[in-house]
């Protein structure tokens, strides 16, 4: 059986029986229009906001059934020892990181639950296996509209194969920096990675991070940065206060720092990390300044695939199982 959907988005129109046909033509030619300039620049920000209206009228009744009327669905996967988060829209989807390759079937098994047909951004966080392992995967098994990563050099296999991969698609390709917004539908991706790092010992630091506002509500994705990001994410002059932060670097002690986490004041914290795993992940410090605050914490070894669906003024977490400790 065959994994390609290489769906495009285009040729999606509604029937207004009374409105007639002309009208059909018209919406139809807008949503062409709309569809040629995201493609070309990956992200919706030159948009307008008239134009973004045309898109949401146009959008397709497959997108529709992925989230609900002005939700957004950010499902954290259990991905093992590694990171893949996929946030959705009723119009656009990203996914950031891609898990580690040994984990290939978990992440389809999961993109194909969730309805993904066609992935607006594909975000890599960073180089390293466990969060851009499956990234050729994704990149030949879907179309995908962006792919962004840090400009870092890796000599790694897995980040040739990647880069491979990207260079021999359709997408464009971006090196997101400080301050830069990507629109996914009514969902806003603030670029929040300090454009400062200077740590070139281990790729973690130069982590894509974002802040993602849905409404009132917001989110704090970070990859694998540690202390020195979050420190100049600290120092910067950023409103990080949001309802959930996914810990980084897995639950490592070198991140989730207590000055950090005063900024965010989070409800909910998320880990994504692989049972048992040889790291220690998540580090008992972390989960000892979460529980001092009050954050309520989970976890993928734990309890399975995370899923937080955002109305715009609340937010409700599930997760898919509730795996016993062992
Ligand atoms: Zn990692």
């Amino acid at each position: 059986m065959s994994r390609k959907r290489k769906l495009k988005k285009h040729g999606k129109f509604k029937i207004f029986p009374l409105i007639g046909f002309i009208l059909c033509l018209l919406l139809y030619f807008i949503q062409e229009h709309t569809d040629i300039v995201n493609t070309m620049w990956g992200h919706s920000e030159i948009i307008s906001s008239s134009e973004q209206e045309s898109t949401e009228q146009a959008s397709s009744s497959i997108e529709k059934e992925v989230t609900a009327e002005g939700e957004m669905k950010v499902t954290f996967i259990d991905i093992g020892q590694g990171d893949a988060t996929l946030i959705q829209t009723e119009e656009q989807c990203m996914l950031i990181d891609t898990g580690s390759s040994s984990e290939k079937e978990a992440l389809l098994t999961v993109l194909d639950s969730c309805q993904v047909t066609y992935i607006d951004f594909l975000v890599l966080t960073h180089p390293d296996e466990d969060h851009i392992g499956n990234g050729n995967t994704i990149m030949e098994t879907y179309s995908v509209g962006a792919v962004l990563y840090p400009e870092v050099e890796s000599d790694t296999k897995a980040w040739s194969i990647t880069l491979n991969a990207i260079n021999n698609s359709d997408a464009v390709v971006e090196h997101p920096m400080e301050g830069d917004i990507y629109y996914i539908g009514d969902a806003v991706a603030e670029i929040i990675t300090p454009n400062t790092i200077t740590d070139t010992t281990t790729k973690n630091n130069a982590s894509i991070g974002m802040k993602l506002t849905h409404g009132s509500k917001s989110f704090i994705l970070c990859g694998d940065a540690e202390e020195e990001a979050e420190n100049k994410m600290v120092s910067a002059n950023i409103y990080l206060e949001a309802d959930v932060l996914k810990c980084s670097h897995h639950g490592s002690a070198t991140a989730t720092t207590q000055a950090f986490l005063d900024r965010i004041n989070p409800v909910y914290a998320i880990i994504s990390c692989g049972a048992n795993n040889k790291y220690g992940h998540p580090h008992a410090e972390v989960l000892a300044r979460l529980e001092d605050d009050d954050v309520q914490i989970y976890r993928t070894d734990l309890q399975g695939s995370i899923t937080a669906i955002s109305d715009g003024n609340n937010i409700r977490i599930s997760s898919e199982s509730n795996k016993e400790e062992n």
